[in-house]
């Protein structure tokens, strides 16, 4: 007995050392975003980060094209970041896994997934523009995901770079409280230095070893410093109790410790009170290492976030954010760990669709090169190999019965009571736990996509398949009129990023038709007909006789009637020849008459069909969608147009040419307020088609000072004047 409550209590102490170990290492992590508008600096910045930690030998330059994160030739030639990677690297004595991310409109949907696994972001501003439409879009994601956030002003090496008005713009255009930690300052020699708030240090770079070195001097008693160093406990003070109980203890600035202020300033960045911002030049290799001190010094920990997963204890729970192609490794799939140990061989189920799956081998991220480990756990971002159906959004449990338990302690947390039927309950629940996947964008714009030759028709579909797992916002299909293959997508730089990968990749050299807005259709005025064929194919008589109405609705797709002289005889139907009518009339409303778009909020309801006796189910379903085709002709339909949603931040001064130009752009205005004394905010729905090249054009309209962000935000009616020229252009006549 004693023995066994010795070993009892020997096992109880390894498993708390074996908690405590496994809580040091999570809080050893800082999963981290890079987030900005192209070209602020990126890319850069990751490559200073991974040369100081040690994980690269040498500097890539963007212009090079020899960076790491860049790693799809595509993006090195054009010198942009289109796929967000993961890099891990150590700093201080932490693990830093960071995702670079796009800074493309194209591309907002890879930026929002990949935000579902990082607990905090850096956002690069550009000195020398501030903040520019895209940081405005990003900054909202991050405000979606309630992420804490550090701000890094690059660019400060140029003339033309102004710290004061970034923080200016902070303020106004974003609504953030932004703390300043650094001020730059120039040397004798014209070298960009920096101050740090905080230490009263200045801080200046050796520029020959690659920025590696860099010295720091106290200067207690620059008062200006001093000045500044107030003024950030002051502003601190008033967000964070305990270092206003310190200062009104000691009654004095001076004796607030640097260790203080740093502990107040990471609870309010934490907790999205304030952001710090730093600065300096990743180019020139300035203020890098005291970015990663920030980073491991003020965001959070993974076990700081993501609490709702706390009902998994310590079985294993991983979310899955990103599905990358690599060469020689196949699909490899990135998964953020939340609980739990991930091993390789594992078994692992996908809780959305109930199905297991063996990871075959489990990587740590450096970008393209991948190193193979043999565990890996919670907090950190793994690369697994050998999951083949898992997608995007997927929640990884390590098996059903672990899965139950989670969602049951998850149930009596919230305090609800166990219920009667246990799982249609439990499934409620894991609804709402569970279901993060992605809203997927309704592609605004389309084009045939070709083969070189026939030979290759196929080889172009297993690819495209793939690409779309990697980027479910990539949509295709096939126009069965053209005999064609459709893309459909966000934009023109999604489509050419499509074609070049189809080449350098999968060697496959296709060819892209004009890129077109895709309209949509809807059903003019209600309409019933009936349809009836007979033919004679190789000696065997098919016959068919159906009758269809269709209606405006937008909740069904099919229906059957209910009048009292139908019902009967369509509930005598066979469900086969039911399944067959169904598939073959709703199928004709997958292109409509007037452009080939996709008819929507059209209900098909079926009144009557008769079926000779040895009728071909091809050919009931040929007749049905020839039924819907005639329906659709003599109705007739109306074009839908995709809207965009556009956001302008711009002064004052600026308001009415903009307004006056949006106009004409048959654009309508939500909304208008004040940003600030001197900007406003315009909220605007506008449709695609009036907006080619607006963004230059309202850069002359405003002189440079507006930014702006859009997104696609459905689909609109038009008037018959802007449809027949949207009907002509569409057939190529304009
Ligand atoms: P990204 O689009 O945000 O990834 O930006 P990149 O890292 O690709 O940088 C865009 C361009 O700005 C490149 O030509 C860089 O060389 C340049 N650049 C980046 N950082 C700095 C900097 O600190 N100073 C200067 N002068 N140029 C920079
Ligand atoms: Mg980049």
């Amino acid at each position: 007995m004693l023995q066994y409550c010795l070993l009892r209590r020997y096992r109880f102490l390894l498993r708390q050392h074996a908690q405590v170990i496994k809580r040091c290492y999570s809080g050893d992590i800082r999963n981290i975003g890079i987030l900005a508008h192209i070209d602020a600096g990126k890319t850069t910045t990751t490559e200073r980060m991974l040369f100081y930690a040690g994980k690269t030998r040498s500097l890539g330059e963007v212009h090079r094209g020899n960076t790491v994160t860049d790693y799809l030739a595509q993006e090195r030639e054009r010198g942009i970041t289109i796929c967000s990677s993961a890099v891990t690297f150590n700093w201080n004595g932490k693990r830093i896994n960071l995702l670079d991310t796009p800074g493309h409109i194209d591309f907002t949907m890879e930026v929002e997934q990949s935000l579902y696994a990082v607990d905090g972001v850096i956002v690069v501003l550009d000195g020398t523009a501030g903040v520019e439409a895209q940081t405005v879009t990003v900054w909202t994601q991050a405000d979606k995901h309630k992420l804490p956030r550090l701000v890094f002003v690059n660019k400060m090496d140029r003339p033309d770079a102004n710290f004061e008005k970034c923080i200016v713009d902070l303020t106004e255009k974003l609504d953030a409280k932004p703390i300043c930690t650094q001020y730059p300052t120039k040397s004798a020699d014209g070298q960009l230095g920096i101050f740090d708030v905080i230490t009263m240090e200045q801080m200046t770079w050796q520029q020959n070893d690659l920025g590696r070195n860099y010295s720091k001097v106290k200067l207690e008693s620059s008062t200006e410093l001093q000045e500044k160093r107030n003024e950030l406990i002051d502003q601190l003070s008033g967000l964070d109790d305990e270092l206003a109980d310190v200062v009104i203890s000691t009654e004095s600035f001076d004796k607030v410790s640097n260790e203080l202020i740093g502990q107040a300033l990471r609870r309010a960045t934490c907790q999205q009170k304030v952001v710090p911002v730093l600065l300096g030049s990743a180019y020139k290799n300035i203020g890098i290492q005291p970015l990663m001190d920030a980073v491991n010094a003020y965001l959070p920990m993974p076990e700081e976030r993501n609490q709702m997963y706390d009902c998994f204890g310590n079985d294993f729970a991983g979310k899955v954010f990103k599905i990358v192609h690599d060469k020689q490794r196949g699909p490899l799939t990135l998964v953020r760990l939340l609980r739990g140990e991930l091993k390789r061989g594992m078994r692992l189920l996908c809780s959305a669709r109930g199905q297991a799956e063996v990871v075959s081998k489990i990587y740590e991220p450096l970008a393209d090169e991948y190193r193979e480990v043999g565990s890996m756990q919670a907090g950190d971002v793994a690369i697994c190999a050998g999951l083949k159906s898992t997608v995007t959004g997927d929640l990884l449990t390590s098996s059903h019965t672990s899965l139950k338990n989670a969602q049951k302690r998850l149930l009596q947390s919230r305090g609800a009571a166990m219920p009667q039927d246990e799982d249609e309950v439990l499934d409620d629940a894991s609804h709402e736990l569970f279901s993060i996947e992605p809203k997927i964008p309704d592609a605004v714009y389309f084009c045939s996509i070709e083969p070189p030759s026939i030979s290759s028709q196929t080889a172009m579909e297993q690819a495209l398949k793939q690409l779309q797992r990697e980027d479910p916002s990539l949509r295709v299909s096939y126009d069965s009129v053209t005999g064609q293959t459709v893309l459909g997508g966000m934009g023109e730089l999604h489509m050419d990023i499509i074609k070049s990968r189809m080449l350098s990749e999968y060697k496959i050299d296709v060819d892209l038709g004009p890129l077109q807005i895709a309209y949509k259709e809807t059903l003019g005025s209600s309409a019933i007909t009936t349809l009836s064929v007979d033919k004679d194919i190789a000696g065997s008589k098919q016959s068919v006789s159906i009758t269809l109405q269709l209606v405006s609705d937008q909740r069904e797709l099919f229906s059957l009637d209910k009048s009292p002289e139908n019902v009967q005889h369509l509930n005598a139907l066979r469900p086969r020849i039911l399944g067959v009518l169904r598939k073959g009339a709703v199928s004709a409303l997958e292109r409509g008459p007037r452009v080939g778009g996709q008819v929507v909020d059209t209900q098909i309801r079926l009144h009557n069909v008769t079926v000779g006796r040895g009728t071909a189910d091809s050919f009931v379903m040929a007749a049905a969608a020839q039924c819907v085709q005639k329906l659709l002709i003599t109705s007739g339909t109306r074009l839908l147009e995709p809207i965009m949603a556009i956001q302008i931040v711009a002064p004052n001064e600026r308001i009415s040419g903009i307004m006056a130009d949006l106009s004409r752009r048959r654009a309508l205005i939500r909304d208008v307020t004040s940003k600030g004394d001197r900007n406003k905010i315009i909220l605007v729905n506008a449709p695609l088609a009036e907006l080619s090249g607006y963004s230059s054009a309202l850069r002359t309209i405003s002189s440079g000072t507006a930014s702006m962000t859009m997104q696609p935000c459905g689909f609109s009616e038009m008037n018959t004047a802007d449809e027949s020229l949207a009907v002509r252009r569409a057939q190529g006549l304009d």
